[in-house]
């Protein structure tokens, strides 16, 4: 399917391994020009290269922590007219609320929260005056059923869901979408480690660990980076213009809601 945004640019964040690599991969393979970040200049590098030989688009790779302002303005500075922003960044630890003080707060709240929306401030007012933009951010299935021990993410991210919820409906008359995705488990590095915990605590083998969280999922599997950005870049295109302000969660069932 041809999404249509063959030509546009795109900043991705957080996008050089993970959920943000499966965005910016199918938002290449729609034949966007993309600006990718992440802290790890060499993994970074390799992962932009990667995407130029399968994609023939120009990838531009800014390394540095973009819960940073200098490292937001360098990425603007690469960009400064993208139709496409994908917000991301690492999640915050887990742990329980009596341990979190003001310093875990605060990291928890600027990556997940006020990276996201200092970049869209930023960025939104352009893509108003060219009648045309999408901003999605990578939230989490928290948002809508809280993982208890993942405090600090339900939180800060349920912040930015309630910025998107307003913020959404006053650009959506100038082309402008904003949406959130909302990932369960998959299969990135951070679900390794998850499971390496797992087998820790229960005294089992890493397999036995991986079978049991799967087996937790209704759809009884792991979703996949390739279906995870294939949302994006639907959410991204040309045909997406009517999905204001959702909040759609991929994560083969798991969060047990009706609606
Ligand atoms: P991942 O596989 O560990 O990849 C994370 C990516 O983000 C890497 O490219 C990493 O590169 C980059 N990154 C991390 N912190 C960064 C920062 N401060 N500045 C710039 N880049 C940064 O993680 P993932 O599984 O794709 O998760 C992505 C997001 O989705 C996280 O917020 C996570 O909490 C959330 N999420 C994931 C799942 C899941 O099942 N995978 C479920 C729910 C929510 P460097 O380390 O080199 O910076």
């Amino acid at each position: 399917m041809d999404l249509g945004i063959r030509g546009r640019k795109a900043i991705v964040c957080a996008a050089s391994k993970g959920l943000g690599k499966g965005c910016a991969n199918a938002l290449a393979e729609a034949g966007v020009d993309l600006v990718i970040n992440a802290r790890t200049a060499e993994t970074l590098e390799a992962t932009a290269e990667e995407l130029r030989a399968q994609h023939g688009v120009s990838v531009t790779a800014v390394p540095g922590d973009i819960t940073t302002d200098a490292v937001r303005a360098a990425l603007i500075e690469a960009c400064p007219a993208p139709d496409i922003l994908v917000n991301n960044a690492g999640g915050p630890p887990p742990g329980m609320w009596h341990d979190w003080g003001r310093d875990e707060w605060q990291a928890a709240i600027e990556a997940n929260m006020l990276t996201p929306i200092l970049l869209a401030t930023a960025l939104l007012p352009g893509m108003v005056e060219r009648r045309w933009g999408r901003v999605v951010n990578i939230t989490s299935q928290s948002v809508k059923g809280p993982v208890p021990q993942l405090g600090l993410s339900n939180a800060a991210r349920a912040g930015l869901t309630g910025f998107v919820a307003g913020t959404s409906r006053q650009v959506a008359k100038y082309g402008v979408t904003i949406n959130n995705l909302l990932p369960g488990s998959h299969a990135t590095d951070r679900i390794a480690a998850l499971e390496e915990n797992i087998a820790r605590a229960q005294n089992i083998s890493r397999e036995e660990a991986s079978e049991l969280r799967q087996g937790q999922i209704p759809a009884g599997r792991y979703g996949t980076t390739e279906e995870f950005g294939a949302a994006c870049a639907f959410l991204c295109s040309q045909f997406a213009g009517f999905i204001v302000g959702q909040n759609i969660l991929l994560d083969g069932g798991q969060t047990n809601v009706t609606i």
